[in-house]
């Protein structure tokens, strides 16, 4: 097993919508065996695969340390999510501050349905359902989310993203220092920005690398 490094904000892999897990294979299943001891490493309550780079559905979970001041009934262990389906979310709408692995030392406010009720399969592909609440629920659903290319800070306000503008900003240049290794996309976009350079000498696409650089400030702000 080992410990991948974690992709951050503004890394093209994490506005993609995942593919789905075809079958059980080695190499899937390294992956999840990785993307759960990087979960621990990293002191996650749960990763999805695009946040270390694979655009796969597979999101593993551990929400256990979040009750750790609750009921042990709450405790619910360790889950393996393979191509996870929300079928319904349910109940009160609830507030908490989240933060994301992909989005170092950025914590705010996200309000969020209490329930949820997900089919998926697990590690060994049987088909399952379950029905969850509280912190369990939370986290199904942000790592969900990743999933289909959304970011916790997609469900805040404009006003509360451009709060954290600099920030963004820092995290996308990789300026940002954690305990577990990050992947900034600064890594991947320097070979990006070269074969936009060669694009552009070679034709007239000049227009599309104008478009991402706009995009990528419309994000940030
Ligand atoms: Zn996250």
């Amino acid at each position: 097993m080992s410990i991948l490094p974690v992709v951050t904000y503004n890394d093209p892999i994490l506005r993609e919508k995942a593919a789905p897990v075809e079958a059980m294979d080695n190499r899937v299943r390294t992956l999840i065996d990785d993307m759960i001891e990087t979960m621990y490493h990293s002191q996650g309550v749960g990763l999805a695969a695009p946040q270390i780079g694979e655009s796969l559905q597979i999101f593993v979970t551990n929400s256990d340390p979040m009750t750790e001041d609750l009921d042990d009934e709450q405790d619910v262990g360790e889950f393996v999510f393979i191509n996870p389906e929300i079928l319904s979310l349910s109940g009160d709408d609830i507030r908490v501050e989240e933060g994301c692995l992909s989005l170092p030392t950025l914590r705010d406010d996200v309000t969020r349905p209490d329930e949820v009720h997900i089919r998926y399969l697990d590690r060994d592909m049987n088909p399952r359902e379950l029905k969850a609440s509280g912190w369990f629920s939370r986290v199904i659903q942000h790592e969900y989310d990743h999933l289909q290319g959304v970011l916790f800070i997609d469900h805040l306000s404009m006003f509360k993203r451009r709060l954290h503008r600099s920030l963004l900003r820092k995290i996308d240049a990789g300026n940002v220092k954690m305990d577990y290794p990050l992947k900034p996309r600064t890594e991947t976009s320097a070979e990006g920005a070269n074969a936009a350079t060669q694009t552009v000498e070679n034709s007239h696409t000049v227009e599309n690398s104008h478009t991402v650089e706009n995009s990528h400030t419309g994000d940030a702000g």
